[in-house]
């Protein structure tokens, strides 16, 4: 039985005012779906009849989100955009662009739309659905179809390969075997797509998806890991005899396990095996220094920003392994320095999930995690200076001092922080000059 779409009071204000404009308006794409699913509606999107203008002109308040593709956000009183789009149809696809045109009637809007589940409309007011290409149906036996011929739609826009594999795996679609195909043979054509697009379907995999090992896994069979992502594809068919789980299953546990609020976290324990294929095998310091490298290598090719590239790689360098050997003040504090203090919440998030996957896997109890993380807050109750911008002393007290400034005040201040790791109480600015002097550093030296 169909569930019916509740349309918040916004999508019927949008729709009546356009209605008693004369133009035909409907509610289409992810909301109906989601409905139909029984799952959280999610952004709603609106076709119409009406052009661009007329919709900029009915509503006091409008956002030219997309108005060369015909998209006019309306805002809400409460601040909501809702993004109101007039019919198109395509009239030339490259693959990765298409040159639409507006279209009259909204079954030649639907028929532009990728899949079937995709292009179910639903009236808001009359509350009655538009869709001609079987979408409900599709969804009742749980199928993913094109509309119209698979191998076309793809090369219109190969985008839908991956948004294929996308809604495939977030909702437990079995892809239909002409579609199947059609999309295993466009995966040699996916490298015309801009790395943007190519990141952005990634990243919501990652963010959308409560276990997006299904998609992901997907994204091995049909080849398009191998054609997008080929160290990906590399830790996918490696083999490590005697562990006690394959390296890509272990990444992707690993993946769902961590909260779809934190994409980049959960990014990291995708990638965070690259260094280990064509390595020797284990897992160690020179694997996890050869991910790091793999993964902003990979990262910079799809143009993630250079906050998420370090954040990511940062990460995966450290090793994602918990410290548990770590007891003694200094050698926490020596980590911290090591790690970022503020990177400390990731891998709080990191280890604990770590920790739930040995749980559920092997039955191991969380509790060193949980010990360790525990030594760690401790540490910083203590606010211990743990960067080399926190000593008490900086290169301008080296000056006053009597140094030239050279390239070996930084080689002075890691020395100093070293000090000051192993025994935060040296830290005062006497204390400090003291120990430069002791280590021979001081004014006659530097001359
Ligand atoms: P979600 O927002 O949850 O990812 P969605 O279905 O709303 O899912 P959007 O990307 O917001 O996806 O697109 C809205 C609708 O526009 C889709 O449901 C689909 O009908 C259509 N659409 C989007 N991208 C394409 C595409 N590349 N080719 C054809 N139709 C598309
Ligand atoms: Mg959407």
């Amino acid at each position: 039985m169909d569930r019916k779409p509740q349309a918040p009071g916004y999508v019927l204000w949008v729709t009546k005012t356009l209605e008693e404009a004369g133009y035909e308006t409907w509610a289409v794409g992810g909301a109906i779906r989601n409905t139909l699913l029984g799952i959280p509606a999610g952004d709603w999107d609106m076709a119409t009849r009406a052009p661009p203008p007329v919709v900029q002109r009915l509503f006091p308040r409008t956002v030219p989100v997309g108005i060369e593709h015909g998209t006019v956000g309306v805002l809400t009183r409460d601040g909501i955009l809702l993004e109101v789009t007039t019919f198109r149809r395509d009239v030339v696809t490259s693959g990765r662009h298409a040159v639409v045109e507006f279209a009259d009637t909204l079954l030649e809007d639907l028929a532009r739309r990728d899949f079937t589940i995709n292009a179910v409309a639903w009236h808001p007011t009359c509350e009655e659905f538009q869709d001609p290409f079987g979408g409900r149906e599709d969804l009742d036996a749980r199928l993913l179809r094109t509309v119209g011929d698979p191998g076309e739609r793809f090369s219109e826009d190969y985008l839908r390969v991956l948004r294929a594999l996308r809604f495939s795996g977030r909702f437990s679609l079995r892809v239909d075997d002409e579609t199947w195909r059609a999309l295993c043979d466009s995966t040699d054509r996916l490298g015309i797509l801009s790395p943007e697009r190519i990141r952005e379907e990634l990243m919501k995999v990652l963010a959308q998806d409560a276990r997006p090992s299904g998609a992901l896994a997907l994204y091995a069979a049909s080849g398009v890991l191998g054609a997008l992502y080929p160290e990906l594809s590399l830790v996918e068919g490696c083999s490590r005899p005697g562990r006690k789980e394959e390296l890509w299953a272990h990444c992707l546990f690993l993946t769902n396990l961590l909260p779809p609020g934190r994409p980049a976290l959960r990014l990291t324990a995708l990638l965070h095996g690259l260094g280990i294929p064509e390595g020797d095998g284990v897992a160690g310091e020179g694997s996890d220094l050869r991910g790091r490298d793999r993964a902003a290598a990979l990262m910079i090719r799809y143009r993630f920003s250079n906050a998420r590239v370090r954040e990511v790689t940062e990460l995966i360098g450290m090793g994602l392994e918990p410290p548990l050997y770590l007891s003694d003040p200094p050698g926490l504090r020596r980590w911290l320095h090591r790690a970022d203090p503020d990177r400390l919440r990731s891998f709080g998030r990191i280890w604990l999930g770590k920790a739930r996957l040995d749980r559920v896997r092997w039955g191991e109890a969380p509790g060193p995690v949980l010990d360790l993380l525990r030594r760690f807050r401790g540490e910083l109750l203590g606010r211990p200076p743990l960067r080399v911008e926190e000593l008490a002393l900086n290169g301008r007290d080296l000056i006053a001092w009597g140094l030239k400034p050279s390239p070996r005040f930084g080689k002075i201040l890691d020395h100093l922080m070293d000090w000051v790791l192993e025994d935060p109480s040296l830290n005062t600015r006497d204390r400090l000059m003291e120990l430069v002097e002791l280590a021979g550093f001081g004014p006659e030296e530097s001359k």
